[in-house]
């Protein structure tokens, strides 16, 4: 069999013969009873995984590894912002998690209650999510950058009986302290917790309400030799919600289950990361993201790998910090996200050459489009493999990549690879609703009912959402919408062209703003860019270029910057004809972005159109949007 039949196999297998397929990886957890049914798709949209048997997300990540190999490492704390450092093995791991269930318990928190999570990138954070995970608790993570507002909404989305949440953070060096912020989103809540518990780093004052406030270290020393039993939950009982990123309007609360996220999950690090029990995962994303969620804490974990927990910066103290700890925890596989090694790409290359990296296997790349100067760059850099990989909060685990554990795969540039197993992918035509069978040819990405294992069984408290936005965009056909663009070439390896609200119609032509960034981004001084389409009498609508240049002195005066506009321009003439050719290209030093480093085009078409740019709560810095309106000022 050719290795490229070996992935093929597997796929129809996993499509055609799904319950069998799944059942065999089911066993890769253990299950205190077995399930009755391996998928319930009797309701759709709605999908049942796994139904009656009974499991626990925290007793495959921690205990079943601590009861195996105890001393093995489990958990890498490093903080570069203050200097610590610390590793804990599996049986610590549990020892924590056990303590900080205790807490829990002890406040009163029960199965199905919901716990907030507002935390710095520490130990604690992991401690309190898998302490939840033990008692059957939902956990909700709240990125710890969002301010009182963004907080507020989420507490009263959650309803959470307790909060925990710590002094502080700290960012290239800087305090930044929670507790003010916390307390104000309470105060805007509807909802109040009962309990707040404080971890106290010692990085800043925090103010103290009795009778709700609880410190986590006299707590813990209170709790130390308790233990605390995993609850054995059925697989459709919900683990967590977890909030997408905004960057298309109103966040949307994903409400997971418990069995088939296991299952999920520890499938894809065997069949996708090719993980093996005793090495290390790096992920350099934030538990408040469900990268976080799936490859900080419980993929690499379920696994039976080390994971490292990093809270710093890429470029502190210098741009070579990931690959030191790659090199020192002899790391075999990484994950980030494109928008991370832009940020390298701004430093000298040869940190990148600088250490050992012979462990890595691979670098997984998610979260955006993986433009191919960027791809070019890191993979000559670091001389390791690149896979880029497609997916969304929604889905848990990637949709689309190259499964490098069935068949040694090849990537290819500019693809994030093929449709994974269990997503019975459709590329189709948005206006029929039919499938598109040619190669080449634009459509949208969806997915048909049943979603695999792993998915979001709806919107938190909102099954009519759920139900609305994802399932009725399609004419004709009940197909989870993916809302991005894409085209699938002769051998299955799509290409994400966009999300479908950013396709721009200049004249009667469909493009995808996508294609025209992609254009621009190959001129050697642009760093990012950013294009949208704005309404145009004339035209219906035109495009507009907003790009940050590596080096704007070349740009410094109006003449050059003309010039420099022009030059950047004729790129896509060239490449992609004079129809998508940017109306204008505007130069600014930042672009609006979401907090987990998606474009915020919604935002920048808004403002260039003169519209108010909506809920903003998930932006990263706001200065950005100020740049853009002093252009249309
Ligand atoms: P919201 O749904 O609230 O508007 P969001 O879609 O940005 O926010 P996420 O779930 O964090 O929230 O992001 C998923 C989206 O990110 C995908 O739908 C896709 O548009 C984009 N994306 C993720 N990975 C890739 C990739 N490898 N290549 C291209 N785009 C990607
Ligand atoms: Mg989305």
């Amino acid at each position: 069999m050719t290795a490229s039949n070996r992935y093929a196999d597997f796929y129809r297998r996993s499509i055609d013969q799904r319950d069998e397929f799944w059942a065999e990886q089911a066993e890769l957890i253990e299950w205190q009873t077995p399930p009755q049914q391996v998928c319930d798709a009797s309701n759709p949209p709605f999908a049942r995984w796994f139904v009656g048997g009974r499991t626990n997300l925290c007793h495959n990540a921690v205990d079943r590894h601590a009861r195996d190999h105890a001393s093995r490492r489990a958990l890498i704390w490093v903080s570069t912002e203050t200097g610590q450092e610390k590793v804990y093995s599996f049986a610590e791991l549990q020892a924590e998690v056990e303590r900080m269930a205790a807490i829990m318990l002890a406040q009163g928190v029960q199965r199905g209650d919901r716990v907030l999570v507002y935390m710095p990138m520490i130990p604690e954070a992991a401690f309190a999510m898998l302490a939840c995970a033990r008692i059957g608790a939902i956990h909700s993570v709240v990125f710890g950058g969002f301010a009182s507002v963004s907080l507020a909404q989420r507490i009263d989305d959650a309803a959470p009986k307790l909060i925990v949440s710590a002094d502080a953070g700290s960012r290239s060096g800087k305090v930044v302290p929670y507790k003010h912020l916390l307390d104000e989103a309470i105060k805007l809540a509807t909802h109040k917790p009962a309990r707040v518990l404080m971890v106290n780093r010692g990085l800043a004052e925090m103010s103290r309400v009795d009778g709700r406030d609880l410190d986590y270290a006299a707590e813990r020393e209170r709790h130390l030799n308790e233990r605390v039993p995993c609850a054995w939950l059925e697989s459709n009982e919900v683990s967590y919600t977890l909030y997408t990123s905004g960057t298309t309007g109103r966040p949307k609360g994903v409400q997971r289950d418990v069995g088939g996220y296991a299952v999920a999950l520890a499938a894809s690090m065997k069949h996708i990361f090719c993980a093996k029990p005793g090495e290390t995962y790096f992920s350099t994303s934030d538990i408040g993201w469900v990268v976080g969620h799936s490859y900080i804490i419980y993929g690499p974990l379920l696994a039976g790998m080390a994971t490292v927990m990093y809270e710093g910066l890429p470029t502190r103290p210098d741009a070579g910090i990931w690959w030191q700890l790659v090199e020192k925890y002899k790391v075999s596989v990484m994950f980030s996200a494109p928008t991370a090694v832009r940020v390298l790409k701004k430093s000298d290359p040869a940190f990148l050459a600088k250490y050992d990296l012979s462990s890595l296997q691979a670098l997984f790349l998610a979260g955006e489009p993986l433009d191919e100067p960027t791809a070019r760059w890191i993979s000559e850099g670091i001389g390791r493999p690149i896979i880029d990989n497609y997916w969304q909060t929604e889905t848990g685990w990637p949709i689309l990549t190259v499964a490098n554990g069935v068949e040694s795969a090849k990537s290819k540039f500019g693809s994030p690879g093929k449709a994974m197993y269990g997503f019975d992918m459709k590329l189709v035509d948005e206006n029929t609703g039919e499938d598109i069978a040619g190669a080449h040819q634009k459509g949208l990405l969806a997915i048909a009912h049943p979603l695999p294992p792993g998915c979001l069984q709806t919107v938190w408290g909102d099954d009519e959402r759920f139900v609305k936005t994802y399932w009725t965009s399609i004419p004709g056909r009940q197909l989870y919408s993916t809302f991005d663009w894409g085209v699938r070439d002769e051998e299955g390896y799509y290409f994400i062209l966009g999300r479908s609200d950013d396709v721009i119609n200049v004249a009667g032509h469909r493009l995808g703003t996508r294609e025209i960034e992609e254009s621009l981004s190959s001129h050697p001084n642009v760093a990012e860019v950013a294009v949208v389409g704005v309404a145009d009498q004339l035209k219906g609508q035109v495009a507009m270029a907003f790009v940050v240049l590596k080096d704007p002195t070349k740009a410094a005066t109006p003449e050059e910057a003309l010039r420099h506009e022009g030059e950047i321009i004729k790129r896509v003439d060239e490449q992609l004809g004079a129809v998508a050719r940017p109306a204008r290209v505007r130069f600014v030093t930042v672009l609006p972005k979401t907090r987990s480093g998606k474009l915020l085009r919604r935002a920048l078409q808004a403002v260039c159109e003169g519209r108010d740019p909506g809920d903003l709560s998930t932006i990263e810095d706001p200065t950005a949007l100020a740049q853009v309106k002093a252009l249309f000022a």
